[in-house]
C-alpha cells in the first residue's frame, strides 16, 4: 500500500497490507494475550500508558513530522494535536481506577449486591485519519486501560502514525499480543468485520458506520459509532465583539482545513450584524497562510484525500447555481498537492447541498436569519446530531436555542472543542454510544452483577 504525501503527491512509503490470514493470526495472538493483560490490574496498566505518554512527548517532533507528511496537517496543528491528546492520559490517570472499581450497591444487606466492570475481550478499533491521536486515544487507550486487547485499523491515510502507536506502546510495556495494527484500505477493514472480535469501535463516515453495524449485527457485540456532522453555529446580534466572534467562527470552520468531525459547517447570523460579521469573517480567512504544511506559519495545508476536492467543488457549484455568492476562495492551486483556497459563500439556503451535506473541507456557507426562532428551525434541519453552537452575550437566550438541539454536544461562545471530562457522542446520523468521561471507559467493559451471601 502506497502512502502519499498530500502536499507533494510523492510516495513516501510503501507498506504491506494485511490479508485474511494475517488478520486471523493477529486476532488469535490477541486472544491469547488478553487475559494476562486483564489480570495485570488497572494500576499497572495505567503506569504503562503513562510511560507511553512520556514517549510520545519525547518523540513529538518526529511524530508531528510523520503526521504532517501523511495527512498534510500543518505542522503546528500536528504538534497541537499530539500535545492536546496527552490530556486523555492524565484524565485516565486521575479517574480510571475509580471508574473501573467494583461498586458495592448494598453493603449492609444480608445479600450484598455488587457490580464488577469486566473488559469486553478483544476489540476492533477502526479509526479515521483526521485526528488520529485524539480519536485513536479515545478508543484504544481507554480500551487498554479497561483490560482489553485491541486490534487497531488506522485509516490508510494515517497508517504511519498507526505503526508509531504500536512501537511506542510496545516500548512502554504493552505486550505485542495486546495491541496490534492492521494495515490496509477499507477492504482490509472489512476483514475485521468477519473476524472473531468482542466489540467494534468505529470513527468515520455515516455510510461506513452503517455498513459496519449491519455486517456485525448478528454477533450481538457492542458497536460504537463516532460519525460525521453538519454542525451549525448561530451568531446572535448581541455578541459583545462582532470581529472576535467572526475570528472564532472562522477558526472553528477552517482549523485542520475543515476536516474535523465537529468543525463549524454552517453559520447563521442575525440580520442586524450580518454585513459586519461577513466582512470580519472574510478578512480573517484572507489572512490565513495557505501553503506547505511543514512550515510553522502555515494554517491551511492541502486536503488529505484528493477525492474531497471534487466534493467541495461540486457543493460550491451547486450553491452558486442556486443563487449563492462565492465571496472568497474555492480554487485549486496550480502546484503539486491537493490544495484548495478556503471558500466563503453568502446568500446560501437549505436548498443547497453546502448547507445540508457534510463538506469536510475548507468551505463555509453563511446564512442571514431574522430571529432566534428561524435560526433554531434551520439549525435543527439536519440529519446529523453531533454539535451545535451559539455565540451570544445572553446565556439564557443561547440556552433556550441549544436546549432544543438534538445533538450530543452544545457550545455557548465556543465551538469545535472536545474535552475528556465530558462524553463525546453523536445522535441521529452522527453515531451511537459515547467516548470520553466515565462513559467512555465503561464503554469498553461489560457489567457483572454479584449477589453475595456470606
Ligand atoms: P471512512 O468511513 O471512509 O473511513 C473510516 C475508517 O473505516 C477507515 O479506517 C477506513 O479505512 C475504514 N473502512 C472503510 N471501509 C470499510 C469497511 N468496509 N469495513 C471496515 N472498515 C472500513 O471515513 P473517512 O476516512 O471519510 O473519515 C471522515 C469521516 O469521519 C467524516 O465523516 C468525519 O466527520 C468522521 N469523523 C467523526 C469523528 C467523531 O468523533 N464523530 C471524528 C473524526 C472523524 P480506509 O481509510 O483505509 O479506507
Amino acid at each position: 500500500m502506497k502512502v502519499i504525501n498530500p502536499a507533494t503527491e510523492e510516495v513516501i512509503s510503501v507498506l504491506t497490507s494485511d490479508t485474511a490470514a494475517t488478520v486471523a493470526s493477529k486476532v488469535e495472538a490477541l486472544r491469547a494475550g488478553q487475559k494476562a493483560w486483564q489480570n495485570l490490574g488497572v494500576k499497572q496498566r495505567l503506569d504503562i500508558i503513562e510511560k507511553f505518554g512520556e514517549l510520545v512527548l519525547k518523540n513529538k517532533a518526529d511524530l508531528a513530522q510523520v503526521l504532517t507528511s501523511e495527512t498534510g496537517k500543518p505542522i503546528t496543528q500536528s504538534l497541537n494535536e499530539i500535545n492536546g491528546s496527552l490530556g486523555r492520559i492524565q484524565h485516565l490517570k486521575t479517574n480510571a481506577e475509580k471508574w473501573l472499581a467494583q461498586e458495592i450497591i448494598t453493603p449492609d444487606d444480608a445479600t450484598r449486591e455488587l457490580i464488577a466492570y469486566e473488559p469486553l475481550g478483544v476489540i476492533a478499533n477502526i479509526s479515521a485519519w483526521n485526528f488520529p491521536y485524539n480519536v485513536g486515544y479515545n478508543v484504544f487507550l481507554y480500551a487498554l486501560v479497561a483490560g482489553n486487547a485491541v486490534l487497531y485499523k488506522p485509516s490508510e491515510y494515517a497508517s504511519l502514525t498507526g505503526l508509531k502507536f504500536k512501537s511506542l506502546l510496545q516500548e512502554a510495556g504493552v505486550p505485542e499480543n495486546v495491541f496490534e495494527v492492521v494495515i490496509g484500505t477499507g477492504a482490509v477493514g472489512q476483514l475485521l468485520l468477519e473476524a472473531d472480535l468482542d466489540g467494534y469501535f468505529f470513527t468515520g463516515s455515516y455510510q461506513t458506520g452503517v455498513h459496519i453495524a449491519k455486517t456485525v449485527a448478528h454477533k450481538l457485540v457492542p458497536v460504537q459509532l463516532e460519525l460525521g456532522g453538519k454542525d451549525p453555529l448561530y451568531v446572535m446580534d448581541d455578541v459583545a465583539d462582532i470581529r472576535q466572534a467572526a475570528i472564532n467562527a472562522a477558526e472553528g470552520a477552517f482549523y485542520n482545513n475543515g476536516q474535523s468531525c465537529c468543525a463549524v459547517e454552517r453559520i447563521y447570523v442575525q440580520e442586524g450584524i450580518y454585513e459586519d460579521f461577513v466582512k470580519h469573517f472574510t478578512e480573517e480567512v484572507k489572512s490565513y497562510l495557505l501553503g506547505d504544511p511543514i512550515e510553522d506559519r502555515t494554517f491551511i495545508g492541502p486536503l488529505t484525500r484528493p477525492q474531497q476536492l471534487a466534493v467541495i467543488s461540486d457543493q460550491i457549484a451547486d450553491a452558486v447555481a442556486k443563487g449563492a455568492q462565492l465571496v472568497l476562495g474555492g480554487e485549486r492551486l496550480s502546484r503539486k498537492g491537493y490544495y484548495m483556497s478556503p471558500a466563503v459563500l453568502t446568500g446560501v439556503n437549505h436548498s443547497m447541498e453546502l448547507m445540508k451535506e457534510e463538506s469536510f473541507g475548507p468551505v463555509i456557507g453563511i446564512q442571514k436569519v431574522s430571529s432566534d426562532e428561524e435560526a433554531t428551525s434551520l439549525m435543527q434541519d439536519m440529519s446529523y446530531g453531533l454539535t451545535a453552537a451559539v455565540f451570544s452575550a445572553n446565556e439564557d437566550r443561547a440556552k433556550k436555542v441549544l436546549d432544543q438541539m438534538n445533538v450530543g454536544t452544545v457550545y455557548w461562545n465556543c465551538c469545535d472543542r472536545v474535552s475528556p471530562n465530558v462524553p463525546w457522542s453523536g445522535r441521529k446520523n452522527s453515531g451511537l454510544g459515547a467516548t470520553l468521561s466515565y462513559m467512555g471507559i465503561r464503554a469498553f467493559t461489560q457489567p457483572k452483577a454479584y449477589h453475595w451471601r456470606g
